[in-house]
């Protein structure tokens, strides 16, 4: 078993705006695995300030070179020892489950992994003037698009709330699902009354209302919230099955957004999956600025988890946003991701 590494600076076609400011290029890390002449690749994508496994880049090379010999030597993944670094322990995952399925970039068996089935996602609006979002708002409309996510939190709440009832104005629920993310952009004092303010508008749910870390303020809003609370910052760095258990037990959300990346690579969120389902709690996978690499992974790794047949929209539709990414088989048609190699063994 060969194993090494590269990496490569990927650059935004717009700065991409995060809970922790705007990023204009992202640092991906690809790891190669190749045995008998089948090679897999696996993106270890970090973001800066927001990963619980962002460190110097030097540190981090330190680590991918540590697990790369650990590897190596055992022909496995230590995934204990890779629990506190969910991207590396994603890219290692990525790349066996590549070499599982001979080499294809079809890691798991599933109709979306044989281009039969396409996975319905939610347009993504980002943070921006009025003006930009309500543009945005409408070009993803007319592509087809039923769910669309807004970012809030980033311009004057005034003018948000604004927006938001002069969109369902024009688009019933029926017409548009629309979820909020705020990013932990509202307070303690001020979330209960802009949740029920936001309630008024038909919005499916929202993320991360106020900061992660406060779990007794964000069980309370979970409790007496009219508008579903999903988690998703307050997932990261809560890697150990015991922890997750308490947070869940704890805070009781509606909702859990799981981003491989972050939260624990496929082994974290297929956890995370099965204890929410347990308590009856609903979730669903999102990417997180990973390349094309990183995406499909995600994307197989959803299909394989909640497939077929899935109805809740997913995340998946970072793969437009860099000016060089990397060629996949992915295809956004309406608001469907598929894989397209199907077709290709058709056309051939
Ligand atoms: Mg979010």
């Amino acid at each position: 078993m060969k194993i090494s590494y590269t990496d490569r600076v990927l650059h935004f076609k717009q700065p991409a705006g995060t809970s922790r400011g705007v990023y204009t290029t992202h640092h991906s890390y690809y790891v190669r695995i190749e045995q008998d002449g089948v090679v897999g690749i696996g993106e270890c994508s970090v973001l800066p300030d927001l990963s619980s496994d962002t460190m110097p880049a030097k540190r981090y090379e330190q680590i991918l070179n540590k697990v790369c010999g650990f590897v190596e030597k055992t022909g496995g993944i230590p995934y204990e020892m890779l629990r506190p670094y969910p991207s590396i322990l994603f890219g290692f995952e990525t790349a066996f489950a590549q070499m599982d399925a001979k080499g294809s970039t079809a890691l798991f068996d599933t109709p979306f992994s044989r281009g039969e089935e396409g996975i319905t996602i939610n347009g993504l609006v980002w943070m921006g003037t009025f003006e930009e979002m309500y543009a945005r708002m409408e070009e993803k409309l007319k592509a087809g698009f039923r769910c669309v996510k807004l970012k809030i939190g980033a311009i004057d709440w005034q003018k948000e709330i604004a927006l938001i009832k002069h969109i369902r104005q024009y688009f019933s629920r029926d017409q548009i699902e629309l979820r909020v993310d705020a990013n932990g952009g509202f307070t303690p004092e001020n979330a209960m009354s802009r949740l029920e303010e936001l309630s008024r508008y038909d919005i499916h749910s929202i993320e991360q209302p106020i900061r992660q870390h406060q779990w007794r303020e964000m069980a309370r809003l979970c409790r007496e919230s009219p508008l579903p609370i999903a988690l998703d910052e307050e997932l990261i760095g809560v890697n150990q099955p015991d922890m997750k258990r308490r947070l869940l037990e704890e805070i009781r959300p509606a909702y859990i957004v799981l981003k491989p990346s972050l939260h624990g690579g496929m082994m974290g969120t297929r956890e995370w999956i099965s204890l929410a389902q347990e308590r009856g709690i609903g979730s669903w996978i999102t990417s997180a600025l990973e390349s094309n690499i990183g995406l499909n992974a995600v994307a197989q790794l959803c299909a394989d988890v909640y497939g077929p047949g899935i109805t809740m929209p997913q995340g998946l539709g970072t793969g437009l946003l860099y000016t060089d990414n990397i060629d996949m088989p992915l295809e956004i048609r309406g608001d469907k991701l598929w894989t397209i190699q199907n077709e290709h063994h058709v056309a051939e």
